[in-house]
């Protein structure tokens, strides 16, 4: 018979069938598989801590968003971010679902071209492009959006070099309610700065200038705010028609959708607050449909969602290794998953879950990571139950920014393994090893 674990007495008020602001109260979720998988099988043959990627999750969110555009707009296209998540397999399943690319460096572009992506069907973002980058750019016809006043001097210098034409088009920051305003990306439309840039690339002779771009920043909470973009973004439109008599091809109005997770100090969790695809198709689609465009003209409406799409689909299964009190009495746990790998728990308080039905007496505890640093806290406040150590945990929604903006740092990254539509687990990328991080090091010969 296996020991029980020892759970301190803890006097907790009786709350029974009153609701609190969040309802009823609820049993404790548990997660005990991942798209039919156990976890415990998963972490068996795959090792602690490890990502998981769902691709049913992915390819679900990803025509649920089409779907919501497609039906209120002529013409949709999505471009995948990269930076959100470029591992390989991950782009693959969205370009085979017909997203085009969306990247903000000269590695980006690399690493969409190699996947197959047609050039001119890559969106070339940020404000970091060398005069090597333009040129390839241009050499793979790609939509440059240029960024600032001296990308755009750059370019037209290249391009007379080059005696080639390139197709850009411009980065505009706008208020649209949300502040601070991301005002270091791009042109300002208030100020005048944004049509300024539209006739100097009017009158470039090897610039083609087709569409319009704005991010208007990311997890917006708000869908209104993507239909002030868009009606700024429209006025422009229309303006560079009726001055040019020309017609531009679209309107890119960038990434942010929020995804489900829940922001630090949020009052509700997100899967509440968060506006649906269908919310912000509305607001968006009301914008450019009632815009002063004539129909026959309307632009190809571009979207770049990056979190939005890939959040739910990732999971990081962790193993407690410890469970500590501290010393004003704060129950607190250890678990072999860090912030190295969660560069998203600085934002968000992210849903970590037992596998298995566990005591129903919660408290309130801390969960912190194995790295040892004391900025390591994954939760710093969560109900939990009591747990053995060796106990396996779910965290959830890790799908977005963890798998870019991870740092090597104390620890091997770990293995990221997919789950096709079929139920079979495929590692998408390997555990690192000494050698990985070691390769590119050299020790001077004394
Ligand atoms: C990061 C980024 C995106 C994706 O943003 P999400 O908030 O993840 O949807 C889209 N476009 C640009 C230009 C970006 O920098």
């Amino acid at each position: 018979m296996t020991k029980l674990v020892y759970e301190k007495p803890v006097i907790s008020k009786i709350t029974a069938g009153i609701p609190s602001k969040f309802g009823l109260p609820t049993r404790q979720k548990f997660i005990p598989d991942i798209d039919g998988i156990p976890v415990e099988k998963i972490m068996e043959e795959y090792g602690s801590p490890v990502f998981v990627l769902s691709e049913k999750t992915m390819r679900n969110t990803f025509a649920q968003a089409k779907q919501a555009f497609e039906t209120r707009y002529p013409k949709v296209q999505f471009a995948w971010s990269y930076k959100t998540n470029y591992l390989n397999a991950v782009c693959s399943i969205f370009h085979d679902q017909g997203a085009w690319a969306e990247v903000v460096s000269a590695f980006e572009f690399q690493k969409a071209l190699s996947l197959g992506v047609n050039g001119s069907n890559i969106l070339f973002n940020g404000p970091e492009k060398s005069e090597e980058d333009l040129k390839l750019a241009i050499e793979h016809n790609a939509c440059i959006h240029i960024d600032h006043f001296d990308e755009l001097y750059l370019l037209i210098k290249v391009t007379r070099e080059l005696d080639k034409k390139a197709r850009v088009a411009i980065r505009i920051n706008l208020d649209a309610g949300i502040y601070p305003i991301w005002d270091r990306f791009g042109f300002n439309y208030e100020n005048g700065e944004a049509w300024n840039a539209i006739n100097r690339i009017m009158l470039a002779e090897k610039l083609d200038l087709i569409g319009l771009h704005t991010h208007i920043g990311t997890y917006i909470m708000s869908a209104n705010a993507y239909a002030a973009a868009a009606s700024k973004l429209a006025n422009l439109y229309m303006a560079t028609h009726r001055k040019f008599d020309y017609w531009l091809k679209y309107i890119d109005l960038g990434g942010g959708f929020a995804s489900k997770n829940t922001l630090k100090g949020a009052y509700m969790p997100g899967t509440e607050t968060c506006p649906s695809f269908d919310e912000y198709a509305e607001a968006i689609s009301n914008a450019l449909i009632s815009s002063e465009i004539p129909h026959e003209n309307l632009p190809v409406l571009f979207l770049e969602t990056g979190r939005a799409l890939i959040d739910d689909a990732g999971y990081l299964l962790t193993t407690v290794l410890a469970n500590k009190r501290s010393t004003t009495g704060r129950r607190t746990m250890v678990i072999d998953a860090g912030v190295n790998l969660l560069f998203t728990s600085f934002w968000y308080n992210l849903g970590v879950y037992p596998t298995r039905q566990l005591s129903s007496h919660l408290e309130e505890s801390t969960i912190y990571g194995p790295l040892c640093m004391n900025i390591d806290v994954i939760r710093d406040a969560i109900n939990f139950p009591q747990v053995k150590t060796g106990e396996k945990l779910v965290i959830e929604r890790v799908g977005a920014y963890n798998m870019t903006q991870w740092m090597q740092f104390i620890t091997f990254r770990p293995n990221v393994v997919m789950i096709d539509l079929e139920g079979k687990m495929h590692i998408v990328r390997k555990k690192e090893n000494l050698d990985t991080l070691t390769s590119l090091e050299q020790n001077p010969k004394r």
